[in-house]
């Protein structure tokens, strides 16, 4: 089988050292292979992503000399689809309302957190009656759509991460995630885990802040019955005092290296030396 790597960033910003990192390990591997490289814009957050980065995306990964196959997917055009696949979530009884703020999550939460590091949610909008949940929602309250994730967990997962071999899955450590919100029909964990099995990506390469996500992308792909990608987490960039590379590092984005007369290749040279060995 061809390999499928995909680069899919979302349009908060102009590409930086750590992004550009992300996208030469997927595209390299693809070339290296004789596969496909595939890019994607994530911007279903529309409050963060704006169209000029977007613009800025495919203009410095050309700089770059990274080229991709197809057209580039943009999340936000396809919102109908994310919609479906909550919706089929949905009808099998896996999802409920939950109407807490955050402020709701903090003072109920005994303070554990998710890999991600986020407030562990208590589950408190799992037990209301079906009859609150009619009378709030009608009464007009905000809600998001959380996964009932004890419910949703079947059998025993495990994903295949390159190099270390089958990973026992535990997705219960993210708690009842939100799979949408009121102004997004989809969050991130199923608008990728979607489009990774729609564009056929056979091997995701991201960075290993991203590792622990998998056990709950492999979730989704088992509810929904879709393909599992091998994946190969990477190592993060990171500076000459081990600080993680990241967006505030405003002079580290390509568009100001290009400004200070850097070319691609220089780029991919301190691309290089910021990568942690090991
Ligand atoms: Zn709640």
């Amino acid at each position: 089988m061809s390999i499928v790597t995909r680069f899919a960033p979302s349009p908060t910003g102009y590409l930086h050292l750590a992004p550009a990192f992300r996208a030469l390990t997927a595209w390299r591997r693809a070339r290296e292979a004789g596969g496909k490289f595939l890019l994607r814009l994530e911007d279903i957050d529309t409050a963060r992503c704006r169209p000029e980065f977007a613009a800025a995306i495919l203009e410095d990964l050309a700089w770059l000399g990274i080229d991709w196959d197809g057209e580039v997917r943009v999340q936000s055009q396809h919102l109908a689809e994310y919609r479906a696949t909550l919706d089929a979530v949905g009808a099998r009884g896996l999802l409920y309302p939950c109407f807490c703020t955050r402020a709701d999550i903090a003072q109920s939460a005994s303070a554990p957190h998710t890999p991600d590091g986020a407030l562990l949610y208590p589950g408190t909008c799992r037990h209301l009656s079906l009859d609150e949940r009619q009378a709030r929602i009608v009464a007009g309250e905000r809600y998001a759509l959380r996964l009932d994730v004890t419910r949703a967990v079947a059998a025993r997962l495990t994903f295949d991460e390159e190099g270390e071999g089958a990973i026992p899955c535990r997705p219960e450590q993210f708690g009842d995630v939100v799979l949408a919100r009121k102004d997004a029909p989809g969050s991130y964990h199923l608008c990728v885990t979607h489009d990774d099995a729609l564009q056929g990506v056979t091997l995701v390469t991201r960075g290993e802040d991203l590792k622990s996500a998998t056990h709950l992308h492999r979730l989704l792909q088992s509810l929904m019955g879709w393909p599992v990608p091998t994946y190969a987490h990477h190592a993060l960039l990171v500076d000459t005092t081990g600080r993680r590379l990241a967006k505030r590092d405003r002079a580290m984005t390509l568009r100001e290296l290009r400004g200070q007369g850097c070319s691609a290749a220089d780029v991919w040279a301190m691309i290089g030396a910021f990568r942690r060995s090991g």
